[in-house]
């Protein structure tokens, strides 16, 4: 039985698969395993062959290549892969999602029903005048709705079981692989890329339709702990050393206009992220970002520089930075990477959209897949506002989004 996406997508949203910082098993979560071992039934149901989980989670399957051996491209097609994952951010509750269908949506901002102070507006909201007329889904607005990233895992399956069915649809071996635990950066952690076995893969995880991603940010993480000396404070004169006040003098030196809220496109920042302490020890997290890897060394001399103005401030403060790689800008490894590219470009204009490459300010699964060696660009799904209550989703959107992905799987027998 042939299921639409939204179908899909009503029936995953309604399983809580919010994974959970700081968690010492994984997945995070035992309740994203519902959801995952869900796929893995559905994946046999619709004929995918070795449909399985393993054991952290990962779900994959095949869709086997049906391209006829009489056919000039027998056998020179390579494995493309399609990879959704299935948990929910933590920074909103994932659990009793009350999906709401509003078809057609006619205009005008959207008071959702459980919590009437949240509003989906349409003055912050510009997608919303390319769907009146058109299905849309919200929450009730007492959770997210879950279309990061379920919308992904329901246009995966649907365009799986349409290349399953129609033999007239001739594609190479397409793999699919459903995550857990993406939103708290460890979706890739046990991801076997060789057993995986593509040789270029998408994540399909991103919003507006038509917007297509080859670029991330490159990111580091600087830790700037200072160390101080704690003593009883009515006995503390000419012996205490704060390391509070230190870490002050060091936030008020960081340039304020290279902040996330101060920047937009390819602009980097500096941004004081975490902040931790008492007299003796004080710790900041600082995230760096660049688009330009090299411009990360950039960002490090800064916080040197205003480290070396605090310090004589302090003289009895230790004073110590360290860095730590996070992910790098998939564009670094995209070079040899034009076919997917352009199969990704190509499909997204038979689907009928205008195609348009837009930069992640941030990383995705496939920044890491690609740095270890899998280039994994990111395809839209339809899905706005991420992470928070307002959260909705274009049907419309979804549905293009299946097209492209079942264009992209017949664009590389063509460009092969
Ligand atoms: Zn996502």
């Amino acid at each position: 039985m042939k299921q639409t996406p939204l179908e899909r997508f009503l029936r995953y949203v309604k399983i809580d698969t919010q994974s959970k910082d700081d968690s010492t098993t994984y997945p995070s979560t035992a309740k994203q395993l519902d959801l995952l071992n869900l796929l893995v039934t559905e994946l046999q149901e619709i004929g995918a062959r070795d449909a399985a989980i393993d054991s952290y989670g990962y779900v994959t399957a095949t869709v086997p290549s049906n391209i006829p051996p009489a056919h000039p491209k027998y056998g020179k097609v390579p494995a493309v892969g399609f990879v959704a994952h299935v948990d929910t951010s933590p920074s909103a509750s994932g659990a009793n999602v009350k999906p709401q269908v509003i078809d057609p949506y006619t205009g005008g901002d959207l008071v959702l029903p459980g919590d009437p102070s949240v509003v989906i507006r349409e003055s912050e909201n510009p997608e919303l005048k390319h769907n009146v007329g058109k299905p849309i889904v919200t929450s009730d607005g007492t959770t997210l709705l879950g279309a990061d990233d379920k919308a992904g895992v329901a246009i995966i399956m649907t365009a799986a079981q349409t290349l399953l069915s129609d033999p007239a649809l001739v594609h190479g071996d397409i793999r699919i692989a459903f995550t857990p635990d993406e939103e708290i950066g460890q979706g890739t952690k046990h991801f076997d890329i060789k057993k995986f076995g593509a040789a270029f893969a998408y994540t399909v995880d991103g919003d507006t339709p038509g917007e297509l991603n080859k670029e991330t940010f490159s990111a580091n993480l600087a830790v700037i702990t200072v160390y101080g000396r704690n003593i009883h404070p009515g006995s503390a004169k000419g012996i205490m050393v704060n390391s509070i006040r230190a870490m002050a003098d060091i936030i008020a030196r960081l340039p304020r206009e290279i902040s996330p809220e101060m920047t937009e496109g390819y602009e980097p920042y500096i941004h004081p992220h975490v902040l931790e302490g008492e007299e003796a020890r004080t710790t900041l997290k600082i995230l760096l970002r660049d688009f330009n890897t090299p411009g990360l060394e950039v960002l490090k001399k800064l916080i040197e520089t205003v480290i070396a103005e605090v310090q004589p401030l302090h003289p009895r403060a230790n004073i110590e930075l360290k860095i730590i790689e996070q992910y790098r800008n998939m564009k670094d490894y995209m070079e040899s990477a034009s076919t997917g590219l352009d199969c990704m470009w190509e499909a997204t204009k038979r689907a009928g959209m205008d195609p348009v490459w837009v930069p992640i300010r941030g990383g995705t699964d496939g920044s890491r897949l690609t740095e270890k060696g899998l280039p994994t660009p990111n395809i839209f799904t339809g899905g706005q506002n991420y992470h928070g209550t307002t959260e909705w989703l274009s049907v419309w959107g979804m549905s293009k989004a299946v097209d492209t992905v079942v264009h992209i799987a017949r664009l590389w027998v063509e460009k092969s």
